[in-house]
Formats: structure tokens, sequence, C-alpha cells
């Protein structure tokens, strides 16, 4: 198969088949991106807000020490937090330190504004506390109950005036006894940490921040400047990832994969869909729409790399294209649809005699491609003929006839005569060939098995060459008159010629006829060379009679193509008279074919050529068909017998009564008769014996180019 054909092929499938899996393989990355970057942002909020807590307490410790440093339990109270913290001096003394500290440097000013939260009792309270340029804490702080009400806002620790929340419906004071200061601060409630200190002094520091059931601590060091900047204030706080974290970042996890998983499931679902699409479009490329199995297609695409296999490089295959003869009659009769229905069953039929190593496919009309594996021709020829058989009684109510042509596949052979791959293998190229083969056949309505072979090949070759060359050559003069001389045989004079054609170039040397006037007579261009013959001999014969030559007729032969033409008489008539040579020296020779032609018109033509002058000669009288009836109603001056007449078998007695009598016939016609191919005495002297009029043979003489013929006319 060609290579462009193959590449087409398997883009079809490719394109099929990859489509699914890039789509999924895009799809998935962005799926992916998605989802890392969502947990990214998830996990940096998270563990942003897990740290944003430990600000939150390390700054309350801070706030604490600051605003009990001249309590003398102070250090008691900060250690009840439980925390790891130190008091360090500028100079890097330890003031005082507790717990496990682990902190490798003196630890990061944090003057941000912090949230902080935490629980109190039933209540959380949630508070901000910043820092101004001055070292001021500034502090605000609400309280939301069970009920996620606001229950307290901060206190302004200058004034005593209660505070209205946001909402504005609902007025509280944080009523404990040393906390009555409250103010509004930039906007958002404040409050001052220590009011927590005095308060819940005697508390744990894990009860005003509730440290919730941990699994997970990473610890991490805040320091904050306290006693006027004197002094940095160390603490230890952690980033703690506790249970309910976990169920969170379970449940986010789970949504992701639950995301992530849906997807994977719809792009799995899409690209199985997707493939079982791709096997059926694939597999509607390979079928044939009439029989429902495997068209030609697949027969190129499969059968090439088979036969190149190393496996089947043994065997010998044959490549057949099998032809339902008159197919189409059979459709015009009955309808299109039976008759692809009766195509069916041959192809169904044909897969049942086949084997499984073996191919049969649908081609296209009437037309079957086989490839069949076999020993020897015998056994094939053998096979076909009852494959043949078997298939003509396909529909019980016809019989059908089946033509093969055959192109054989044999095993390929090294120097050493050792078997090798085709590698060159081409089934179709072989089953082109299998077509040409079974073209032999076509004239016949027949079943038959035709096989290939290289002539076919040479003669097809052959003919795109005359075809290619005609037009140059007839331009060319590359087509000259030779004449062949007829002769009375009784008195051996000179009576008349005919002119035959001869092709002559350096290329190709000598051509003769019969080598390319059946190729003209098939693609038409007969008319002109015809016409050409005609001109060159009304020519030769004026100049001969001007110089005073003792002048013959010289036939022409006309083909049986040019009695389409209705004014094929006055053609012929017009061109001798453009010449100026008399009539009665041109004769026109028509086969025996032509008279099977359009029978009136082939009359009106001899009729106006006789009136014009012309002698009429009917050619090759007794070759193929009967022509005696013909010969009834024609109007013709001479009868030429064909030369088969004198060869082989013919020429026995049997032969001598045919001739003998078919001479007799034209004189009571009254026609003159001519014997061709004449080649031995006895035959010249048994038809002078009959009253043959003429000879025209190899016993007087060949075709001979103009010259000689000069020399020929001169003689007598
Ligand atoms: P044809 O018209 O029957 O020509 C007679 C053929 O018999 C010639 O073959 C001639 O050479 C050959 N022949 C004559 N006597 C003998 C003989 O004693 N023995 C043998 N073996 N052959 C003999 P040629 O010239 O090869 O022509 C073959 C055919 O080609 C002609 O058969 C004719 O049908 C065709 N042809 C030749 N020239 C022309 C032409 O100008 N126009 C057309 N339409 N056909 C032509
Ligand atoms: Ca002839
Ligand atoms: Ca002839």
């Amino acid at each position: 198969m060609a290579n462009y054909k193959k590449k087409r092929i398997k883009k079809i499938k490719r394109n099929f088949s990859w489509i699914g899996v890039v789509l999924f393989c895009i799809f998935f990355a962005i799926a992916g991106v998605i989802t890392v970057a969502l947990a990214d942002v998830f996990l940096s909020m998270f563990i942003k807000n897990k740290a944003d807590g430990g600000f939150a307490f390390a700054k309350y410790m801070a706030g604490v020490y600051e605003s009990a440093v001249d309590k003398e339990d102070v250090y008691e109270t900060l250690d009840k937090a439980d925390r790891a913290y130190v008091i360090k001096d500028k100079k890097g003394n330890v003031i005082h330190e507790h717990g496990k500290i682990t902190a490798a440097n003196k630890g990061e000013e944090v003057r941000d504004k912090l949230m902080m939260t935490g629980t109190l009792g039933t209540v959380s309270i949630n508070g901000l506390v910043s820092e101004d340029a001055d070292g001021n804490i500034d502090r605000a702080y609400y309280v939301i109950d069970e009920d996620g009400q606001i229950t307290a806002t901060s206190v302004d620790t200058n004034s005593t005036e209660e505070m209205t929340s946001d909402s504005g419906d609902k007025t509280y004071l944080y009523s404990d006894t040393e906390a009555q200061y409250i103010t509004t601060y930039g906007g958002e409630v404040s409050i001052d940490l220590l009011l927590f200190y005095h308060d819940y002094v005697s508390k744990p520091f894990n009860e005003v921040f509730t440290d919730r059931d941990s699994i997970v601590s990473l610890p991490y060091w805040i320091g904050y400047d306290v006693d006027g900047g004197d002094n940095l204030f160390i603490v230890q706080s952690f980033v703690n990832i506790e249970l309910s974290d976990i169920t969170y970042i379970l449940i986010a996890i789970g949504l992701i994969i639950l995301i992530a998983g849906l997807l994977f499931f719809t792009m799995v679902i899409s690209t199985i869909v997707n493939a079982v699409n791709n096997r059926r479009a694939v597999n509607l490329l390979f079928t044939d729409m009439v029989t429902k199995g495997r068209n030609w297609l697949w027969f190129v695409y499969r059968g090439t790399p088979f036969l190149a296999k190393g496996s089947t490089a043994k065997n010998n295959y044959a490549v057949v294209n099998l032809v339902f003869v008159k197919y189409r009659n059979y459709c015009m009769c009955h309808s299109l649809e039976q008759g692809e229905i009766v195509l069916k069953r041959v192809h169904d039929r044909l897969k049942r005699l086949v084997n499984k190593k073996e191919m049969v496919v649908h081609v296209s009309n009437s037309n079957f491609a086989l490839l069949l594996k076999y020993n020897d021709k015998e056994e094939l020829n053998a096979r076909l003929n009852s494959i043949i058989n078997d298939l003509s009684s396909v529909d019980t109510a016809h019989s059908f006839k089946f033509q093969a042509g055959v192109d054989l596949v044999g095993v390929y052979k090294n120097e050493k005569g050792r078997v090798v791959k085709r590698k060159d293998i081409d089934i179709e190229r072989e089953y082109n060939n299998a077509c040409e083969a079974r073209t032999t056949l076509k004239g016949s309505d027949d079943s038959g098995i035709a096989y290939f072979d290289q002539k076919m090949i040479d003669d097809q070759k052959w003919i795109d060459t005359v075809t290619e060359r005609q037009g140059y050559a007839i331009s060319n003069e590359e087509f000259k008159v030779y004449y062949q001389p007829k002769y009375d045989p009784v008195t051996d004079t000179l009576k008349g010629a005919e002119a035959l054609i001869r092709w002559i170039n350096d290329d190709m040397g000598f051509v003769p006829p019969g080598k390319f006037i059946p190729i003209f007579e098939k693609n038409g261009f007969i008319t002109s060379i015809d016409h050409y013959m005609l001109e060159h001999v009304a020519k030769d014969q004026k100049e001969w009679l001007d110089q005073g030559k003792n002048l013959v007729p010289v036939s022409v032969n006309f083909s049986r193509a040019h009695f389409a033409e209705s004014d094929l008489a006055e053609q012929i008539r017009d061109s001798v008279d453009k010449i100026g040579t008399p009539h009665k020296y041109i004769e026109i020779e028509l086969t025996e074919s032509a008279f099977f032609d359009d029978k009136k018109a082939l009359i009106s033509t001899i009729t106006r050529l006789r009136e014009y002058g012309f002698a009429v000669s009917m050619d090759d009288f007794g070759s193929g068909y009967s022509s005696l009836n013909s010969l009834k109603d024609m109007p013709l001056d001479v009868l030429k017998l064909d030369a088969e007449f004198f060869r082989g078998e013919n020429a026995g007695e049997r032969g001598e009564i045919v001739v003998a009598e078919a001479i007799k016939l034209a004189k009571s016609l009254n026609m003159r008769t001519v014997a061709e191919g004449v080649e031995i005495k006895e035959q010249v002297d048994f038809l002078a014996a009959q009253g043959c009029d003429m000879i025209q043979g190899y016993y007087y003489a060949k075709p001979m180019v103009k010259e000689d013929y000069e020399g020929a006319m001169e003689a007598e």
C-alpha cells in the first residue's frame, strides 16, 4: 500500500485513540494544580491562624509580666502558665527562666496587631492587642456567650461610661470590681489585658487560654521588649494541631480526594467511552456497508504486512479478483437492493470457503478480493473452479457466473536459494495485476479463470508508449507506405497493389502494423492513420501518373471505425480530388468486421464510393464470422480471400473446395477475386485454374518500399 495511505489510516486511528487520553491528562494536570493550590492556601491559613494564637498567648504573658513586675509572686504566676520562658537583659544575662529554653536566638520583636482568642468559663474572649510606636499596648476585646451573643466589650481605663455594642440594641458593662474601665479604641472595643491578670491571677493560664488536646505541637519562640525596653521577655509558643484540626484536615483532604476522585472517575469513563467509540469508528473504517464484512481498505491494510511476514514467507499465495458477471444486469432486472443481498450471500458463502488465515472482502460493485494459500497451481485452479461452482448456486432461482483474475505470489528466494521475506510486496499492486488478468475474460459472459503474467504489464506499457507517441509520429511522417503488388496468376502481370503501413523511427526501429493498428483501432487514432495513408497513396499515384508510369489500382485499408461518419465517401473523394488522382487508381478495402455495423449506412457509403468511381473490396473474406449474408446486400467490386484459406490444415482438399466455390460465388455476383497470403506455386496454379483474378502473396512479392514498387511497375 502506498505510504501516504498508510499514514492516513494511522492518523485516523491515532486521532481516535489519543484525543481522550490527552484530554484526560490535561484535565488531570489542571485538577492537580488546583488541588495543590487549594491545599497550600488552606494549610498556610491554618498554620497562620495557629501561630496567631501563639503570638497572642506570648504577648499576653509579657503583658502580665509587665503589669505585675513589681509584685513578688510575678514569676510564680507566670510559671503557672506552664510555658517555657526567659527574661534577659540587654546583655543577654538571664534574669529569670522557666522550663527548657531551646530558643537559639533572642527572638523577634513583634509589634503588629495580634488577635488573641481564648475561652473563659463558658464565654469566649476575642481580643486585639496592638502596640503603638511609643510602646504603649492597646487592647481591645469582646466577649461572646454560649449563644453567640456579645456579652461584653472592652473598657476604657479612663472612663466609667457604659458601652454599647455595635449592634446598638444591647448595653453591657464589664461588671467585675476592678474592671470599670471601658473605652472604645479606634472603632474597635478594647480591654486592658491587666484585667485578666487581676481577675484570674489565681487561675491557671490554661484556663484563660484553654489548650484543647493537641496532637502535634510545633514550638517556636517570640520575644517582647519589657521593662521599658531594658529587658527581653522570650516565650515559647506552639502551633498546636488539635484533634478537631485533624478532623477538619481530614474533612478537607476527604473533600479534595472526593473532588479529584470524581474528576478522575469522569475522565476514566470518558476515556473508556472514547476508546469504545474509537474502536467502533476504526471498525467502521474497515467494514463494508454491503456485506457487513471487511472492506477493501482492510484487505490492503492487513494484506501487505501479512504477506511480508516471515511466518508466511514459505507459503504460496494467490491474490484473486473475483467478479460477479453481469451483476449490473441482475440489478436492472431485479433491484439494486436485491443485487446487494446477493452480494452479501456471495460474501458469506466465500467466508465459509476460505480458512482463517486467508482473506475475503467485497471491494466494490461486483468485485471481491481474495487472498488464498496454495501449494501448486493445479490445486489452486481446482479450488477456484470449485469456489466458482459453489457460488453459482448462491441463489436457488438463478445460476450466476463468476470470473476470477489471479495473481500468484510465490515464495521469494535469495541467490543461495533460501526463502526470504517478501519485503517489497504490495497487495494492492498484486490485486491490480489480478484485475488486469481478469480483463482478458471480459469479452465473455461465462465463468472463467485467468492468470496474470508479466506479458500483460509489457503489453500495457507498449499500449501507453504507442498512444503517447502517435501524435508526434504522424506529424513527423514516421508512418511509411509499403506496397504489396497483386498479380494475375495466369499472365503473371501486375494488376494492382495494397498499401500497407509501417512505423519506422529511431527509437523503436521497424514496427509492423499488427503491433499498433489494433491499438489505434481501440483509441480511435485509426481514422487519422487511414486518411494519412489515403493521401500518401493518392500522392504517389499522382506522381507516378505524371511520370507516365504503368499505373495499377492501389487499395487502401479503411477500418470499421470510420463507418460512423456518414460522409466518409465524400471525405475520401475530396481528399483524393485535392491531389488530383483519378478515382479509378484508388480502391477501398473494408474489413469483414466492418460489415457488422449499421448495414444501411454501410451500403450507402459503398454505393456512393462506387458512384464516385472508387472500387470497393471486402477484405479478409472467410476469416472469423461468415460474411455470406453481407455479400448478398453489399454492392462490392472485389472479394479478397483471407490468407487463412491457404495456411495449414485449411489448405487441404476441403479448403480447395471452399475456395473454388467462393470464387464461383464472387464471379456470379460480378465481383473480382484476390487471394491473399499465397506463398507456394501449387496454390497459384490451383487459383489460376479456378479463375481467381489476382494473387497478393509472398509467392509474388512481399510488401515493399515505394522505390521497390516503382521497380515492379517498371518491370511490366
Ligand atoms: P491485411 O489488410 O489483411 O493485409 C495483408 C497482410 O497480409 C499484410 O500484413 C501482408 O504483409 C500480409 N501478407 C501478404 N501476403 C502474405 C504472405 O504470403 N504470407 C504472409 N505470411 N503474410 C502475407 P501486414 O502488412 O503485417 O498488415 C497486417 C494488417 O494490418 C493488415 O492486414 C491490415 O488489417 C492492417 N493494416 C496494415 N496497414 C493498414 C492501414 O494502412 N490501415 C489499416 N486500417 N489497417 C492496416
Ligand atoms: Ca487489407
Ligand atoms: Ca487481408
